[in-house]
């Protein structure tokens, strides 16, 4: 398959491991092109709705009580940057735990979900309007946020420039975006441990299949996500950029993958070799002209 950046169809295996879902396998590929390193196959509708069902993808890792201390930051900063009436739409709001949060402190929120059900059910737990995401993308044309929140959702994106760009259309001129999320490439313990077990396994010609589900897309670098916007927004001001680590995935397992996640924490945001250690981003951009 083409790649989901560039559409360049020159790219080459990696060392990280495939997925299998649904009788399907999953490999990251790196474009030649861009540099980007991308699921291949990317999944179709029909594994994108097995994949984001409520009990296997959201009760998981929302409804759960999945920590996310984020959310919280995001409100700061939101406090900080917006008026109050200001109006904000999380894209991708998970739980709607930010968009309980932001209205509790007087913004006018909305917010997008996945699925009609789910996001039915946020609008009545949080009183305020959800829309599932085509009903959002066809129906709306005219409406200025001040604010757009994308958190723990560019990585999920099948056609990220367009997903984006579909999107990042809706915010006022001069609006801020609120964005986190993943940059599973970037430089950190867990991303040299992974890449050295990846070469191991390589030396040893081991295939093992990779434990989790296909849902990230993409795997990026603090600079690739960084360039991305460079590319696709005419104008912006980066009013804050954090890299920092949470050691996932690993918190979990043996003795040693669980000392080095929390090395990962311990180093994490630093400088290391002109990169900042970290595997997510959590930014805010003033876009002047998208
Ligand atoms: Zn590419």
């Amino acid at each position: 398959m083409p790649c989901v950046n560039c559409q360049s169809s020159i790219h080459k295996p990696t060392n990280l491991r495939p997925f299998e879902f649904n009788g399907i396998v999953f490999e990251y590929r790196k474009c030649r092109s861009c540099e980007w390193c991308f699921l291949d196959p990317v999944p179709d509708e029909k594994v994108l709705g097995l994949l984001y069902q409520r009990d296997s993808y959201h009760d998981k890792f929302y409804f759960s009580g999945f920590d996310n201390p984020l959310a919280t930051r995001a409100l700061d900063v939101s406090a900080d940057i917006l008026n109050p009436g200001s109006s904000i739409l999380d894209f991708g709001c998970g739980d709607g735990s930010f968009l309980s949060g932001a209205k509790a402190r007087g913004f006018d929120v909305c917010g997008v979900e996945y699925t009609k059900d789910l996001a039915s059910e946020l609008s009545q737990l949080h009183s305020c309007k959800v829309w599932q995401v085509e009903e959002f993308l066809n129906n709306r044309t005219q409406e200025n946020f001040d604010a757009i929140r994308i958190a723990d959702v560019f990585e999920h994106f099948t056609k990220p420039v367009s997903q984006f760009l579909d999107v990042i259309r809706f915010l006022k001129r001069g609006g801020y975006l609120l964005f986190e999320g993943p940059i599973e490439n970037n430089i950190s313990p867990v991303f040299l441990s992974i890449t050295l077990a990846g070469l191991m396994r390589k030396l040893l010609k081991k295939t093992l299949p990779g434990m989790g589900l296909p849902y990230h897309i993409i795997r990026l670098t603090e600079i690739q996500q960084l360039n991305f916007f460079r590319k696709n927004l005419d104008d912006f001001d980066v009013m804050y950029w954090e890299v920092y680590d949470t050691g996932w995935p690993y918190l979990k397992g043996s003795p040693i993958r669980r000392a080095i996640g929390r090395l990962a924490i311990t180093v994490s945001g630093k400088r290391f070799l002109g990169r900042s250690l970290g595997n997510r981003v959590f930014a805010v951009l003033k876009v002047n002209k998208v």
